[in-house]
């Protein structure tokens, strides 16, 4: 059979980089494939389709209610529009009416960060106009607090290691304040792998990304407060028709996050003893020394760090990218020669791939 690489002249991609957007994100398991079949083969009366596989997450995740969405992205415009109208038609179908002037969303000034759309692009597309509190190195919560005015909708919180973390306020205080307010907590946890946390903790609303840590098709999650969660759908009037998402990937987002809850994501352990006769072979190339590192910031993932000798690292990621497939790896440490593999999502065909190509280029 001929696949989309060979129909559309396209690169195969091994990616050892991670959970990138520019690569796709993830791959999906045979079970989540099954469920977006069953989803693209069969009609559903769609609302309720939306309703039941919501009701059924929020069981799961121990919260009151929660919608599949397109995107994290559609999820954080869809929450906005959701707490400036408040439940009004008359809103849904005037999004960005002057008869409404309750539209600031207050978040720290180092959460509004460019995760590959700027923050405050997505809080603009909502209706929200974005208020920043505390400074570039920092929020207190005496700072988010201070920005709260009669026209504030909500406050925003984005949990991610492309935020600011030094002197951040936590999740847990920026509750504090929204309760002493009486205003919504957004929590945009995109990337993250906890899925009660945060909703634990306290926010109104938690927004998942599908195809990062749930490992599922193209799509977003909104978890928490059932009465947000119903002005979330009524967007589907308004803003939320271009953020449409399709009964396969509603499917299998659903299946995906049962799985994980059920299997959890691979352990640190299995990545080691996968890791360890790629290192080796990787060890028998002259020029190149295999190690197994932990992650940096400290998660319960081990990568390959491969050491270049006498030449540029930088070149030999290159040379990896240039070919067919065309290998991604991380590069953060390229300045100090060092080129990381992540295996979360590269299988022994691929590593045995990534070896060959290796010994080609050195
Ligand atoms: C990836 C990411 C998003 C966007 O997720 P999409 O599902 O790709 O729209 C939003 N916020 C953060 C912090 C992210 O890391």
């Amino acid at each position: 059979m001929t696949t989309s690489y060979e129909k559309f002249g396209l690169k195969e991609v091994i990616n050892a980089s991670g959970k990138m957007t520019i690569l796709g994100v993830s791959k999906v398991s045979e079970n989540v494939l099954a469920a977006q079949r069953f989803g693209g083969e069969h009609f559903f009366e769609m609302s309720e389709l939306q309703v039941q596989t919501g009701a059924y997450l929020a069981k799961l995740l121990e919260v009151e209610d929660a919608q599949v969405v397109s995107s994290a992205s559609a999820g954080i415009a869809q929450s906005v529009a959701a707490v400036i109208g408040e439940g009004s038609v008359y809103h849904a179908y005037h999004p960005y009416t002057e008869r409404i002037t309750k539209r600031e969303i207050v978040l720290p000034k180092g959460h509004n960060v460019d995760y590959g759309t700027p923050v405050e692009v997505m809080v603009g597309q909502g209706g929200g106009k974005v208020v920043e509190a505390g400074y570039a190195n920092g929020c207190s919560p005496e700072q988010l607090e201070m920005m709260i005015t009669e026209n504030t909708a909500a406050l925003l919180y984005i949990k991610s290691h492309h935020t600011v973390q030094k002197s951040m306020l936590t999740v847990a205080e920026a509750v504090a304040v929204a309760q002493k307010h009486q205003l919504p907590l957004i929590v945009d946890a995109a990337a993250e792998e906890d899925l009660y946390k945060y909703s634990k903790a306290g926010a109104d609303l938690v927004i998942y990304s599908g195809a990062k840590a749930i490992e599922g098709p193209s799509s977003g999650l909104v978890i928490g407060k059932g009465k947000y969660i119903e002005w979330i759908r009524l967007q589907g009037k308004g803003i939320g028709r271009a953020m449409k998402i399709g009964k396969d990937n509603i499917l299998g987002l659903t299946q995906a996050l049962e799985d994980r809850l059920a299997n959890g994501s691979e352990t640190g352990d299995s990545m080691k003893k996968r890791l360890a006769p790629f290192i080796e072979a990787i060890n028998q190339i002259d020029g190149l020394k295999a190690t197994v590192v932990q992650d940096g910031a400290g998660r319960d993932i081990y990568r390959a760090s491969v050491k270049v000798l006498e030449r540029s690292a930088k070149e030999v990621i290159a040379e990896l990218k240039a070919e067919d497939p065309a290998i991604y790896t991380r590069e953060y440490q390229a300045n100090n020669g060092i080129i990381e593999f992540d295996v979360r999502a590269v299988n022994e065909e691929e590593m045995n791939k990534i070896v060959t190509r290796l010994k080609a280029i050195m």
